[in-house]
């Protein structure tokens, strides 16, 4: 194991002796996770004996970070890139839609067994539901079709019944493949399009036609050196909601890009939270206290608002 994580395992050590609940995520890269300071936050504002640690976890090490996470004792875990497939055999239960979508971001250890969920799910869901009514008879595009877009074609094919989603995205043999999958999550009657990135003539229709879009790539995140593509943003109408899953910048050029033809936008900061809230709901049993911790994000995230 690297050197870090054999550190923060020496601190777990030390907390559980000391009578405390020690909690984590296991990541690489991890550092700029925003995880322990929602958690530790949310312990602290509900007088929880409870410390949230990041673990520094490469590829060939998540096996052996998963048997120390057990022998030492942390009561659970949040999974981020690249590790949420690759510890589902690790686990001894999984929840039923985690398995589904083939993805676990927090696992909860109880009398020495662990039970994996995916929580992205309920986050990705619940910024979405007061809009729901103006929405819920029109199409919904989606951008992308990486890890972040399969749990949200998940969500909204079990939650809600769209006429139709099209999926936009540059590879078409992975797009399809993921539409066909998709096929199995449907509760009612939608219809799943798959559009080339690139054919701004098929995807200006598809656009058009929407009345939710949602950004699943990483373009305009920070550190990506590229704007949402104006071929594409050049054909959001009023009356659309954006929700873009980027949290860095908060305002990201998706966003700016419909509120300025009259849209009303999503910030990924709100999945964030609400796929954290869920998490130490599970963990705690306690509801996370939404309001400081969107405010403590948000003080946290605005002096990098600009890229
Ligand atoms: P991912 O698995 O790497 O998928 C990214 C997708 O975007 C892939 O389909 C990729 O296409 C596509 N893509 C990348 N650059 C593109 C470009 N220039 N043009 C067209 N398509 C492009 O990543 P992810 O896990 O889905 O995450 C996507 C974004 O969502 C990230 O910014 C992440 O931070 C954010 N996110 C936020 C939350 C939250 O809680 N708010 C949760 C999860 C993810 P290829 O497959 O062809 O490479």
């Amino acid at each position: 194991m690297n050197k870090e994580f054999i550190q923060n395992i020496k601190k777990v050590e030390y907390l559980k002796k000391n009578g405390k609940s020690v909690f984590g995520i296991f990541g690489d890269p991890v550092s700029h996770s925003l995880s322990p300071l929602m958690h530790n936050n949310s312990f602290s504002i509900k007088k929880i004996t409870a410390e949230y640690l990041p673990f520094y976890v490469k590829k060939a090490e998540v096996k052996e970070a998963m048997r120390i996470a057990l022998d030492t004792g942390i009561d659970g875990l949040n999974i981020t890139i690249p590790h949420k497939s690759s510890v589902i055999p690790l686990l001894d239960e999984i929840h039923p839609a985690a398995k589904k979508i083939g993805a676990v971001n927090t696992i909860v250890f109880r009398e020495g067994k662990s039970k994996g969920f995916n929580t992205d799910v309920d986050g990705f869901i619940l910024p979405i539901k007061q809009y729901i009514e103006l929405i819920k008879y029109e199409d919904v595009t989606v951008f992308g079709g990486g890890g972040s877009a399969r749990a949200v074609l998940f969500a909204m094919l079990q939650n809600f019944s769209f006429p139709k989603i099209n999926l936009l995205t540059r590879n078409e043999k992975k797009g399809n493949k993921l539409l066909d999958e998709a096929e199995y999550w449907k509760k009612h009657g939608t219809i799943l399009e798959w559009c080339d990135f690139s054919n701004s003539i098929q995807a200006a229709e598809y656009i058009w036609e929407s009345r939710l879009l949602i950004n699943c790539t990483p373009i305009g995140m920070t550190g990506n050196n590229a704007e949402f593509p104006f071929s594409l943003a050049r054909f959001f109408r009023p009356g659309q909601v954006a929700y873009d899953l980027i949290y860095t910048p908060l305002e990201t050029s998706f966003l700016r890009e419909s509120e300025k033809r009259g849209g009303q936008t999503i910030s990924g900061l709100e999945m964030l939270i609400q796929q954290g809230a869920k998490a130490f709901r599970i963990w705690t049993g306690k509801t996370m206290p939404v309001k400081e911790i969107r405010s403590i994000l948000k003080e946290k995230l605005l002096p990098q608002n600009k890229r």
